[in-house]
């Protein structure tokens, strides 16, 4: 039985003098230490050669976006057709990163300006964005926090994580803290189980959710004693970052099916990106590979206008395309939300085809992913009483210990009863100016 697949004995053979073992090679430290950051061991290892010109361009890319690749990702790519592979695109540059298109910019999501103490992106009512990693197993090249990469290579010191923790503590309407990166995971078992126990302490924080992208890069990092740490502060959710189908080997299954088993609920965010996902058939694929490793597709992104991604965008007809061939088609915990996240800092807008056709008083005609045009009777006799948000007088039993009240904003606040706000009104626009001036 081959310890692991033939192409990676020979790639290990290559990357190190010494003999390497099953367990050096499923050893993240190893892994690490053996990270391909330069375009001749590439070269070497996939057994491929760049013309001058091509790698002088290539030098040129990483003089800007740095190169880091693990050697399990790496054993990945089929060196037959290594130019189209899903693997080689996400990881390995492309010149075009260098051609910056006039719509790109730098924090695209303004996460920079959301930020009221460094590593916090407070954008969303409830839930923050907590940054405790500067540092990737691997660099995508499709990697949204592009600016960053390679930056600051380090992971903050302990005073800096307070200083976010803080922020936490001291803001009670946030109930769900998302650790994020970076890459939580490059972090030490006891470094996230310190991170983990303080944010278990803040008794406003019902959830904790990790984003990692090492069940696809380094699935190794996964191990028995990570997972059952993590299991000590449920609940706790992760989020994985699967592009492609060929991503879900048998390695990573195994990462997947740790967490799912020490009963962690694993989601999935896809980027969609040209020339390696974009395709129904190649999606359909994937969703159908996650949930039968128990993980829930749960975003589809568009490709965001970070610089040097141009080459990666598809137009949005291409995501609206795959959610046609996917609701409907297959299950409904297969389908992802597609979402934008929308740039200036608006965050995640979802985009879906359009169902519904028309509506009059009492009746709503819609059409299914067949084609089918329905209708829906509206009821009769709904009362769609006043709501003052009061709700000591309704007859629904809402438990009001249990339900902090939010004020509402934008496109809820203009649907309740409650607030007299009629419409909502941009800033800075001209006829507001007018006004007054008037
Ligand atoms: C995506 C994101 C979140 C989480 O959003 P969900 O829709 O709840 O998954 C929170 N904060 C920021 C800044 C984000 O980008």
């Amino acid at each position: 039985m081959p310890i692991y697949s033939p192409n990676q004995q020979e790639l290990a053979g290559k990357i190190s003098q010494d003999k390497v073992t099953l367990s050096n090679w499923r050893d993240w430290a190893w892994q690490r230490k053996h990270s391909i950051q330069d375009i001749s061991t590439v070269e070497s290892l996939l057994g491929i050669t760049f013309g001058a010109d091509e790698r002088k361009k290539l030098e040129e890319t990483l003089e800007t976006f740095p190169l880091s690749i693990t050697p399990y990702y790496l054993s990945l790519i089929d060196t037959d057709d290594w130019r189209n592979d899903p693997v080689f695109r996400q990881a390995f540059p492309s010149p075009c990163e260098l051609e910056i298109d006039r719509h790109d910019m730098a924090d695209p999501l303004d996460e920079d300006k959301d930020s009221p103490t460094p590593g916090i992106t407070h954008r969303y009512p409830d839930r923050v964005l907590l940054q405790i990693s500067n540092v990737c197993a691997m660099y995508c090249r499709h990697c949204t926090r592009k600016r960053k990469v390679g930056d600051v290579d380090s992971i903050p010191g302990k005073d800096a994580i307070l200083a976010g923790i803080d922020y936490i503590r001291n803001t009670p309407v946030i109930r769900d803290v998302l650790l994020s990166g970076g890459d939580p995971f490059m972090l030490s078992d006891d470094y996230l189980d310190w991170i983990l126990t303080e944010l278990r302490t803040i008794p406003h924080v019902q959830v904790i959710r990790i984003g990692t992208r090492m069940p696809v890069v380094l699935p190794y990092r996964v191990t028995d004693k990570l997972v059952a740490m993590l299991k000590k502060h449920h609940p706790l959710w992760i989020n994985t970052h699967f592009n492609h189908p060929r991503e879900i080997t048998t390695s990573a299954r195994e990462a997947l099916a740790r967490m799912a088993d020490a009963g962690i609920p694993l989601g999935n965010q896809t980027v969609l990106l040209a020339g390696v996902n974009d395709c129904p058939r190649i999606m359909k694929s994937l969703v159908h590979k996650l949930v039968e490793n128990r993980v829930r597709p749960y975003y589809l992104y568009q490709c965001d206008l970070s610089r040097g991604l141009s080459h990666f965008r598809t137009p949005v007809g291409k995501g609206i395309e795959i959610m046609e061939s996917l609701i409907g088609h297959t299950s409904g915990f297969s389908v992802p939300t597609y979402v934008i996240d929308a740039p200036g800092g608006g965050g995640k807008i979802p985009l879906t085809p359009n169902y519904l056709i028309s509506l009059s008083t009492n009746k709503v005609v819609l059409r299914n992913f067949e084609g089918v045009i329905t209708t829906y009777q509206e009821p009769e006799n709904y009362q769609s009483g006043f709501c003052d948000r009061k709700c000591d007088d309704c007859h629904l039993q809402l438990n009001l210990e249990e339900a902090e009240e939010i004020g509402a904003t934008g496109i809820e606040m203009l649907l309740s009863d409650h607030d007299a706000t009629i419409s909502l009104t941009p800033e800075n626009n001209e006829r507001m100016e007018r006004r007054n001036n008037d």
